[in-house]
């Protein structure tokens, strides 16, 4: 990043500075076309997984929107701003889409679709079956898109193994800078542009291109590997032994292995967040709070997790660094706060 920030130059330009920045990109657009088995051209840099699903929903050429129940607000917002029709699928108890109800979904209509599902799930880590949705869209001639913001850098993503057309992924997740991001598209696929102004990304993206955040995102990719569960599965043991009540969600299907999200009833979200903070933990509640606000967590209500349950659920995500001494913390703090909790309720 300090290489292509220094450089300072417009990847439009054609002096050498601007020559430079080109290459930060194009070079960057490799490394991230390989690792998910694309070519170069398939990729187009966003600012992040947010403007990424925008542009694909917003932008692809459908007058219907399908999409689970558990997705991003950056899908669900999207959608309801298309100007199409939208139609939620529902998910299991686990968090997984309904195959059947996707199939009778795409059924009732003759209207060219978009279905969007996620592959793997922001608060609770559950992968979806997407090779079996892009099966199902392709059957009643659907496009598919997913947001791979979670999984991507996590699990191996191949866009052509998957079957898709439209793929999402953001740099900020995998341990690089916040603010780049890239839309994957099919080749022959065209999507009306959300941004106009200059011929930028082939004219899919007006904008002076990022070069510096873009050099982050590949340098990211570049050392990141698939994560293995081995730490997450610590703490979840060493959890259970503090707390035997502790309900983890989405734990008995296919996961994200560096996450996991769980209750103990009587042990409040927003006491845990804080109480968890002062120990120098940050943790997320299972409930949404982009607005800084921590609302009802709608991935698990439409999980059928009652209300109650849902106010107790915290997700705790293991990043690209984290150590074995971070979980014994992570135990320790979470020893203090029950040990807390049962005095306050004596
Ligand atoms: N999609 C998912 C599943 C996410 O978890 C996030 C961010 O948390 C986004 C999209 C938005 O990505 P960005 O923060 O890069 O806009």
């Amino acid at each position: 990043m300090l290489r292509a920030w220094d450089n300072c130059g417009n990847a439009s330009s054609i002096h050498e500075e601007g020559r430079r920045a080109r290459a930060e990109l194009e070079s960057a657009r490799e490394t991230i076309a390989e690792r998910l088995g694309v070519l170069p051209q398939m990729v187009l840099f966003t600012s992040g997984g947010t403007e990424a699903n925008n542009l694909a929903l917003k932008g692809a050429p459908v007058e219907r929107i399908v999409f689970s129940t558990v997705e991003h607000p950056s899908v669900t917002e999207a959608a309801r701003a298309a100007g199409v029709a939208v139609e939620t699928v529902a998910v299991d108890s686990e968090g997984i889409v309904r195959l059947d109800a996707l199939k009778s979904i795409l059924a009732n209509s003759p209207l060219p679709t978009l279905v969007s599902i996620m592959l793997a799930n922001n608060e609770t880590g559950a992968i979806q079956p997407l090779a079996e949705v892009a099966a199902l869209a392709r059957d009643c001639n659907a496009i598919v898109h997913t947001d791979a913001v979670q999984a991507f850098g996590k699990i191996p993503v191949n866009f052509n193994i998957l079957g898709i057309d439209l793929l999402t992924v953001s740099a900020h997740k995998l341990g690089g800078p916040v603010g780049a991001g890239a839309l994957i598209i099919r080749e022959g696929l065209r999507l009306k542009p959300q941004f106009h102004g200059g011929g930028q990304e082939h004219y899919r993206r007006a904008g002076t291109e990022n070069a510096a955040a873009v050099a982050g995102f590949a340098a990211a990719i570049a050392e990141s590997e698939p994560d293995s569960a081995r730490l997450r599965d610590r703490l979840e043991r060493e959890l259970e032994g503090i707390s035997p009540d502790v309900e983890f969600f989405s734990r008995k299907g296919a996961r994200l292995p560096n996450t996991s999200c769980f209750a103990v009833k009587g042990v409040p979200a927003e006491m845990a967040l804080i109480n968890l903070d002062l120990d120098g933990m940050a943790v997320s509640s299972g409930s949404a709070c982009s607005s800084g606000k921590v609302g009802r967590s709608t991935v698990l209500s439409a999980m059928g997790v009652s209300t109650e349950t849902a106010g107790c659920a915290i997700r705790v995500s293991l990043g690209w660094n984290s150590t074995d001494s971070d979980i014994e913390s992570f135990i320790g703090a979470w020893r203090r706060l029950t040990e807390r909790t049962k005095k306050r309720a004596a």
